[in-house]
């Protein structure tokens, strides 16, 4: 259900669980809780200002959307991505060869699906203004306060809102996670992202290439077709803040012939479509995940560059390990907003997030020194994922579905016990 400004206001509501943000974790997580029979209420903005992103879904995140019933309605605007090529373009005083990995090799007809960031967010967010048991405001959160049996907070419309917990989703500047005292340490990287649709020539036939520079990646996602133009994909080019400031001034041609001299005239000819953007990188870690009455998924709880398709995955993983979480402790009476409760989540959450937002930091920094020890551990690692099989395998599986115990909406249809109840 969403709220609209023409309908009169309550001035305030209860509910199990309020998520803060709606963005994709947000929305994600509020509709996997609500159908899974919480009270749900997600407050925040859905509109997006359209820029030029999208995020590759993989196996993980399919699973979950299918058992949430919403793979349908998204697969329409989604790419498959069945092959992922690497190749150094870093010029390397050791010659690094060129790989590629194909989703056949681990039983997947493809790895992920590719979908636009802003269409993610507005067809959840459409889906949820239907869903029982969710209610959407679209107005940002303030003055949350914690107290011993509820946590309370008041919408930009002044709506009171109180709740059992608060579920985070408020991006990496989280406002809940600050009211709660929850720290967080952020560090820059010397690059920023530029993003952009390209309509282009050749067809991508479903891979995804990776051109590794000295600033970084320079990615080719497969998008689907648009209007007339049968082959597209998505561009993320990592670059430093000075070639970031003069590309943005570039014209549309002078700007596609440095795409194409980067990713080698693989594509043909392009052109570039409207819109585009250009993202500052950086990290964050927090010092815990979980308080009293607060639980931190998404871009509140963990932030790195965009190599290897890791930011959202990750985020529907903690959703998808939360709603588990307050699914036992409802099923055993407890209180789903204790800090013993939610350790729960915190623990089984830990290791998953330090491996990616580490393993992302030593890759993107293996590609920013250019000292022959560390190429030559780069192209020796990228040589052993190439040639040795069970090792390109377990990297390609960890890629997608991570090892250790998968969260039950993560799991097949067949391993997984019938705890979610669809919301009527
Ligand atoms: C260039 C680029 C490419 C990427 N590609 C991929 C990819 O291929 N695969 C992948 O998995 N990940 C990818 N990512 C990462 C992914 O995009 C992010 O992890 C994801 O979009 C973050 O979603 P989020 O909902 O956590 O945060 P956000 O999208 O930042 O949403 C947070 C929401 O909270 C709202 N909010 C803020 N304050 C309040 C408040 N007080 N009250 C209520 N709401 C509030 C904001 O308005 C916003 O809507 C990429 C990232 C970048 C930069």
């Amino acid at each position: 259900m969403r709220s609209s400004s023409d309908e009169p206001a309550p001035s305030s509501l209860s509910c199990d669980i309020l998520v803060a943000g709606a963005g994709a974790a947000g929305l994600s997580v509020a509709l996997g809780l609500a159908k899974s029979g919480f009270s749900v209420i997600c407050a925040g903005l859905t509109q997006t200002r359209p820029n030029g992103r999208t995020v590759a879904l993989f196996e993980g995140s399919l699973r979950f959307y299918r058992a949430l019933d919403l793979w349908g309605a998204l697969q329409v605007h989604s790419a498959p991505l069945k092959e992922i090529r690497i190749i150094d373009a870093t010029g390397a005083r050791l010659p690094i060869n060129s790989i590629a990995f194909a989703s056949s090799e681990i039983g997947l007809p493809a790895f992920g699906e590719n979908i636009e960031n802003g269409v993610l967010v507005e067809r959840l967010a459409a889906i949820a203004a239907d869903t029982p048991n969710l209610a959407l405001h679209e107005s940002l959160l303030r003055d949350v306060t914690f107290h011993s049996d509820h946590v309370a907070a008041e919408t930009g419309r002044g709506l009171r809102i109180k709740a059992k917990l608060i579920v985070a989703a408020d991006g990496r500047g989280s406002p809940a996670r600050h009211k709660a005292g929850i720290g967080a340490r952020s560090w820059p990287y010397p690059q920023t992202a530029f993003t952009a649709f390209l309509a282009h020539e050749r067809p991508h036939r479903s891979v995804s290439t990776e051109y590794h520079t000295r600033f970084g990646p320079c990615t080719l996602v497969p998008l689907p077709p648009q209007n007339d133009h049968p082959h597209r994909s998505s561009l993320v080019w990592l670059m430093n803040a000075e070639q970031a400031k003069r590309r943005a001034t570039l014209a549309d041609e002078a700007l596609a012939c440095e795409i194409k001299e980067q990713i080698a005239h693989s594509l043909g000819q392009l052109t570039l479509e409207q819109p585009r953007g250009f993202f500052p990188m950086s990290g964050m870690r927090v010092s815990r995940l979980t308080g009293h009455r607060i639980a931190l998924i998404g871009e509140a709880a963990h932030v790195f560059p965009p190599l290897a398709a890791q930011g959202l995955n990750l985020s529907l993983r903690d959703s998808a390990s939360l709603i588990e979480c307050l699914e036992d402790a409802r099923a055993d009476g407890r209180d789903i907003g204790v800090s013993e409760v939610l350790a729960g989540y915190a623990r089984a959450r830990r290791s998953d997030i330090a491996l990616r937002t580490d393993g992302v930091d030593v890759l993107n920094r293996s590609l920013l020194s250019d000292l022959l020890p560390v190429d030559f551990l780069r192209g020796v690692g990228l040589a052993a994922f190439s040639a040795i099989g069970p090792l390109r395998r377990a990297i390609m599986r960890e890629g997608v579905l991570p090892h250790g115990p998968l969260p039950r909406l993560m799991r097949l249809p067949s391993d997984r016990p019938t705890l979610l109840r669809a919301a009527s």
